[in-house]
């Protein structure tokens, strides 16, 4: 079965992946279909729902074919949920992956100065969703992972605030898990684990 991711981040292509390819999917990124990608769409959702289901929609239309589009972020409870669906470009959209990146970090460090330890409870949550050509919404999953915020970065691996979100059962932040531990807990891995086992057994085809 072929399915077309719909982001131009290589990190999420790569988790995608390794969940879905052992099971015998196709699975393709944007990059990979040739041509120019569509241009990307406004994400004005409120909740990752909603931008995962706008997201799948407009590429699928513009694409022609089914596609699966996720939507994620970091949730801090002491923030009241920020950065939320606003995670990717919380502290300004200049500049590169990276850099946003960094500057993210220094602005949730900054966010937390003050707050103890027991009040930096976090998660990063994904949501994601499968929709039709037509605009008919096939599947959709969701999957969460704990942690606490630290202020101190740790680790090499993943992207965004994975230096910060610290593990406690496993001592180490989430960029300190080698990719395939991070896969077996994140919440991506558990989104699209939910996702193949829903179209598998609920017979969902396209
Ligand atoms: P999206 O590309 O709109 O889903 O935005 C996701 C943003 O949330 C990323 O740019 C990161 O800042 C953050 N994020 C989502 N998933 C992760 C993760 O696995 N590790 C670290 N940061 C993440």
């Amino acid at each position: 079965m072929r399915i077309v991711i719909a982001t131009g981040n290589p990190h999420k292509v790569d988790e995608i992946r390794a969940v879905l390819a052992p099971l015998g999917f196709e699975v393709l990124s944007l990059a990979d279909l040739g041509g120019p990608a569509p241009a990307e769409p406004e994400e004005p959702g409120a909740t990752f729902e909603e931008n995962a289901r706008i997201k799948a929609r407009y590429y699928a239309a513009a694409l022609g074919t089914a596609v699966l589009a996720d939507d994620s972020g970091l949730e801090v409870d002491a923030l009241q949920g920020a950065p939320g669906v606003h995670s990717a470009y919380w502290a300004g959209s200049e500049g590169s992956r990276a850099e946003r990146d960094a500057r993210n970090n220094a602005k949730l460090v900054a966010a937390l100065r003050g707050v103890p330890a027991e009040r930096r409870r976090a998660r990063f949550v994904c949501t994601m969703c499968v929709a039709t050509p037509e605009g008919a919404v096939l599947v959709e999953t969701r999957g969460e992972f704990e942690g606490t915020i630290v202020d101190e970065a740790r680790g090499g691996h993943g992207f965004g605030y994975d230096p910060h979100l610290w593990l406690a059962d496993r001592g180490m932040t989430s960029a300190e898990l080698a990719p395939e531990e991070k896969n077996a807990l994140s919440h991506r891995g558990r989104a699209v684990r939910r996702l193949a086992y829903l179209i598998r057994h609920k017979r969902i085809a396209w």
